[in-house]
């Protein structure tokens, strides 16, 4: 029986940071010189993770999301991915990766028995993406997204962060780009969260916008009715391609919300904007029981109250909730620490 936090939602799904490192250095989440990464000693190995997810399933995780930071950075990691594949409790295990390793690594996750990947693409155009991400990796991009395909994750989710004066003038291309490939593309609104530290509201393109421009392009769009918790409102073209745009800035959806964050040093989270976590690691590693791990997510979870996104709606003057120094001082304030 899934545990049910105060807002009657219950422990559903998990995303699991393998590590907090990344091999790129996106302008909204990793901005030169505000990253302290967490220290090589208290990451805790494969092994433990799993025991930590295997605990989750307890109290009624059933959809466990690996990431990161970029989570093929982490070694071995089909091994992690072979032993959660067999937690039968784990219904649906997915990625997140921005693919550029994906070429060497998309088979031996796949026969590791992962089931989903969403791969982050926030450009068509090499030099926007260089200029982004201070990484020249856009054609590893391009061919871990082929890598993918060939090993068999189809379709595809495709995670676009929409960025005023970035890369809003590629929603269409995005689209069609997704589209012609039989995958799904994903808009996400510009997040105040983590290391986003020239966040605006000048620089977010709502959702209202987003399906305004598209339709110029593409004719009337119908709203789905997603049914589930997942956080991507669903959307569909006149020709019945779907896509999705997850509007956390505009149309939070905490209310729904039934997600946990396990950090790669064992901490849990039950927000994305939380400031502190739950550490799990140490009682684990001092020999608690999985039942008794369980038992320390349950109480943590009933006692959630987080609508991290809905609250900042009320903040009248906003901006970034975190500075760059605060980031500094607590690296659990990040997205890529966090697993975003
Ligand atoms: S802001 Fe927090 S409560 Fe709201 S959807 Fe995100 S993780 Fe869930």
């Amino acid at each position: 029986m899934a545990s049910l936090d105060r807002h009657a939602r219950p422990l559903g799904s998990l995303r699991v940071s393998v590590t907090d490192r990344c091999n790129l250095r996106c302008s909204y989440c990793l901005p030169e010189g505000s990253q302290v990464w967490l220290p090589k000693t208290e990451i805790a190995t494969l092994e433990e993770l799993a025991s930590l997810v295997r605990a989750m399933t307890l109290v009624g995780t059933s959809r466990v999301r690996i990431t990161g930071g970029e989570p093929l950075l982490r070694r071995n990691l089909p091994t992690l991915v072979g032993e959660l594949a067999g937690i039968p409790a784990i219904q649906d295990l997915s990625m997140t990766s921005n693919a550029v390793l994906l070429p060497d690594l998309a088979r031996p996750l796949r026969s590791a028995g992962l089931g989903r990947l969403t791969i982050s693409i926030d450009t068509l155009q090499a030099s926007r993406y260089a200029l982004n991400t201070r990484r020249d990796s856009h054609a590893e991009l391009l061919a871990g997204i082929l890598a993918a395909e060939e090993a068999g994750f189809t379709p595809l989710k495709l995670n676009t962060v929409v960025l005023r004066g970035m890369n809003d003038d590629e929603l269409a291309a995005i689209l069609r780009f997704a589209k012609e490939r039989g995958h799904q593309a994903r808009f996400i609104e510009y997040m105040d969260v983590g290391g986003a530290l020239d966040w605006d509201p000048k620089l977010v393109v709502p959702q209202a916008e987003i399906l305004q421009r598209l339709e110029s392009d593409y004719g009337p769009i119908e709203a789905l009715a997603s049914g589930d918790r997942a956080p991507a409102n669903l959307f569909a073209l006149p020709d019945g391609t779907v896509f999705g745009i997850i509007a956390s800035v505009t149309a939070p959806f905490c209310g729904a919300c039934d997600r946990a964050r396990l950090t790669a040093d064992g901490k849990l989270f039950t927000c994305l904007y939380a400031a502190d976590g739950l550490d799990l690691l140490t009682p684990l590693r001092a020999g608690a029981a999985l039942e008794e791990v369980a038992a320390l997510v349950d109480n943590r979870w009933r006692n959630r109250d987080d609508q991290g996104a809905q609250d900042r709606l009320a903040v009248p003057t906003r901006g970034p909730s975190a500075q760059a120094r605060e980031l500094r001082a607590k690296p659990h304030l990040g997205m890529h620490t966090k697993g975003g």
